[in-house]
């Protein structure tokens, strides 16, 4: 009996010990995502909006708020619908690879919140806008055009459904990927 206990814990061991790092290789979640990316160097996130308020919906705010474990805040004002949303997993991890793989150095400008069109996917958590990619600010000729164009690229390699930048309406000098 006391054998037959022995043989049956350590099977219980041993299948815990298998299946334990499988299951955090793959289990990084939301917040852990939202972690790495506050202490990845090159991603900058914006602490203040372009429109001037200043309210706990930053992109740095967002993303500190999910690496929390939180929702992130949306803002207020204009067509912004205030409340919080958890962020899309998909777009947390493509915007860390965009660094940690693609090497772009870029600054978010906005994630969940700033006041954007009405019905913007920004309110539900699923776009963030870059303003700066590999240090050239995101303009509608130059080298702030080349180095968005190749932004925009790579983040339809990720699955991006919509990006937009200089070229398009409303674009001209901030980059959107949406997913
Ligand atoms: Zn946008």
């Amino acid at each position: 009996m006391k054998s037959r206990q022995f043989l049956a814990s350590a099977a219980l061991a041993t299948s815990f010990i298998v299946l334990a790092p499988a299951t955090s290789a793959h289990a990084a979640g939301k917040a852990d995502i939202a972690k790495s990316v506050l202490r990845t160097q090159g991603i900058t996130l914006a602490t203040a909006h372009e429109s001037g308020v200043n309210d706990g919906a930053t992109a740095k705010k967002n993303i500190q708020d999910t690496a929390r474990g939180k929702k992130a805040k949306r803002s207020n004002y204009g067509n912004a619908p205030g409340g919080s949303v958890a962020l899309n997993k998909t777009m947390l991890n493509s915007m860390l690879k965009l660094r940690t793989s693609k090497r772009f150095t870029f600054k978010v400008t906005e994630v969940a919140g700033g006041s954007h069109s009405v019905g913007s996917k920004h309110y539900s958590g699923r776009a963030f806008d870059v303003g700066t990619v590999n240090g050239s600010r995101v303009s509608p000729g130059g080298s702030g055009y080349t180095k968005a164009k190749k932004f925009m690229r790579a983040c339809k390699t990720y699955g991006a459904v919509l990006v937009l930048g200089p070229g398009d309406a409303g674009h001209s000098t901030h980059v959107h990927c949406q997913w």
